[in-house]
């Protein structure tokens, strides 16, 4: 690992890397690989990979930390970094020993990693998804299609979800829901990556859907020891990027109050700064307020995280939706306070109303987090 120091002085160092390239690199739609590849050599791309790994062994809370400060600067490497944390947390939670030591040196290395869920037909709901894993021999074969898959643009790995099958290639997916997670490199024959044209935001983040024909991988590339329930095995890893997003919109959020609150001391109409009018100086207590909530529920999350309590499920939930949903409406107020200053690409706020609003779509959208919140309420009161 080259000595690239930590804590503080990463987050600055961070700041030089990225320096004024976010819209530029949001206008092309591209990220610099060489930029990736050295975050993830230095270990911050999946920073709490343990030392033994060649990660950074961050605990939640300064991982957090890190990523909010990633996410003031660019949501699209921020993006890119809650995959490979993803992928890199899937690979500790449900791989052996032996497939740790195999993996995570290269994910903390400098190979760039994405993990695939979602299908056309399996968006919000995981357990319709038809990527078949069947076991050959010493190898299992994939065959399906991932769509809008995060960094697999720039992925040399990919950890990949599907329903498994032991070995009758005729037979119908297996019974129940049980799945596996695969590694797969994405130079595997039968692997075609193909970019999502013009997103909506995070346009640099390298989203991409993955068809796979007949994917021929070996078995121990298949991780853990026996098929998981597929419910269990996608929320194991959604639980690292919902963190991750939590984390990266308290960022978004201190990005918009910093340009808001500049804009608004600065900018006179009526003969007064902006924020000396009581209607620009409430939105911007909304954006405070809006920045505080989402870091508390995600400094509480993540406590729970590094403390191992049983809340852990319920507070990372908590900690997506409330962050995400600030971050939407924190960035549609930060352009209501900036006005035509913000209201084109190439500006940061512009930015960030864009990126923020796709937050809310993802790693369990605003409407799975209330129904998993709701669930949690009535299972407590019952
Ligand atoms: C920017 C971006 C990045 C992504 N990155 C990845 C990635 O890295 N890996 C990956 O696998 N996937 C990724 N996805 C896919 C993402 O996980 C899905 O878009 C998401 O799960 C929602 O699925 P869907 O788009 O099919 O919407 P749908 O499931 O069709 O839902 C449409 C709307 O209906 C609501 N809805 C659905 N069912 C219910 C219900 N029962 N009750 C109430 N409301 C409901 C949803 O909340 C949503 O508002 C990404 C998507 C985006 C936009």
């Amino acid at each position: 690992m080259p000595d690239v120091p930590a804590g503080e002085e990463a987050a600055a160092a961070v700041t030089a890397l990225v320096a004024d390239g976010a819209d530029g690199w949001d206008r092309a739609g591209l990220l610099p690989v060489g930029l990736l590849r050295h975050l993830g050599t230095a270990g911050w791309l999946c920073a709490q990979v343990p030392p033994a790994y060649g990660g950074r062994g961050l605990n939640s809370a300064d991982n957090g930390a890190f990523t909010a400060h990633v996410g003031s600067l660019c949501s699209s490497v921020r993006s890119v970094m809650t995959s490979q944390g993803m992928a890199a947390w899937t690979v500790e939670r449900l791989g052996t020993a032996g497939q740790r030591a195999a993996f995570l040196p290269r994910l903390t290395g400098g190979a760039l990693a994405a993990a695939g869920f979602s299908e056309r037909a399996a968006g919000s709901d995981l357990s319709a998804m038809t990527t078949r894993v069947r076991r050959d021999g010493d190898t299992v074969v994939l065959d399906g299609h991932k769509v809008w898959v995060t960094a697999a643009h720039y992925a040399d790995l990919l950890v990949l979800f599907g329903r498994y099958q032991d070995a009758d290639p005729g037979a119908a997916p297996a019974a129940g829901d049980h799945g596996r997670a695969v590694v797969v490199p994405a130079d595997t024959p039968g692997v075609r990556v193909t970019r999502v044209a013009d997103p909506l935001g995070c346009r640099a983040a390298g989203h991409a859907d993955i068809a796979l024909d007949a994917v021929r991988v070996p078995a121990d590339h298949v991780l853990g020891g026996s098929p998981l329930p597929l419910p269990l095995l996608v929320t194991t890893a959604l639980a690292y990027g919902r963190m991750s997003v939590a984390w990266g919109c308290v960022g978004i959020l201190r990005g918009c109050l910093t340009a808001a609150a500049r804009h608004a001391a600065t900018r006179e109409q009526f003969g007064a700064p902006l924020g000396d009018h009581q209607l620009v100086a409430r939105h911007l207590a909304e954006l405070f307020a809006a920045e505080q909530t989402a870091t508390r529920v995600c400094e509480h999350a993540s406590r729970c995280w590094d403390e191992g309590s049983p809340e852990q499920v319920v507070a990372t939930v908590l900690a997506k939706h409330v962050s995400a949903r600030n971050a939407a409406r924190g960035a549609a107020t930060a352009v209501q306070v900036l006005a035509s200053a913000g209201a084109q690409d190439g500006h940061p706020v512009a930015r960030a109303h864009r990126d923020a609003k796709l937050m809310e779509l993802i790693e369990g959208s605003n409407e799975m987090c209330q129904l998993m919140l709701a669930r949690h309420v009535l299972g407590s009161s019952a």
